[in-house]
């Protein structure tokens, strides 16, 4: 088992997406075998990134909760043989040692941030200002022109 903390910063690639690089990333590496006997690796990483919202481009704390596994192959005949069953969908790496688990880390971290990162309706101060600014709500011009013809008739 593994175990530590990385400050954000050192993640060159995620830094990309954030709005600043504070904090810092607690991660836990576990390796364990399936019922079958192959070996597995699991990874958990969580803690506190500071994302952009896309709606009013100002900075929020957003919690990263991360989780993932990987199949160990002994061997590359076994990757191979895994990779032509139904399962070889499923990643899996080579147990020789040059498993870049830094790399992991990032790449599962990118892989579960938002897409299009914005506040909740609550926090985000844009929805405040301005209400429906760039939306207007369809139902309610259609219950405008409603009333416009009861008005006429
Ligand atoms: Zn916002």
């Amino acid at each position: 088992m593994m175990e530590g903390v990385v400050a954000v910063r050192d993640f060159t690639r995620l830094c990309e997406s954030l709005a600043d690089s504070t904090g810092e990333i607690h991660y836990r590496i576990e390796t364990g075998l399936i019922v079958s006997g192959r070996a597995f690796m699991r990874l958990e990483a969580s803690g506190k990134l500071q994302l952009q919202c896309q709606r009013c481009m100002q900075g929020f704390g957003w919690h990263l909760a991360a989780s993932s596994h990987v199949y160990i192959a002994r061997n590359v005949a076994e990757l191979d043989l895994w990779d032509r069953q139904a399962e070889g969908l499923e990643e899996a790496v080579l147990a020789d040692g040059q498993f870049d688990w830094f790399a992991w880390l990032e790449d599962e971290i990118l892989l579960t941030l938002p897409a299009v990162p914005v506040h909740s309706t609550e926090a985000c101060p844009t929805d405040q200002i301005v209400p429906q600014a760039c939306k207007p709500n369809p139902f309610a011009m259609l219950a405008t022109l409603k009333q416009h013809q009861k008005l006429k008739s």
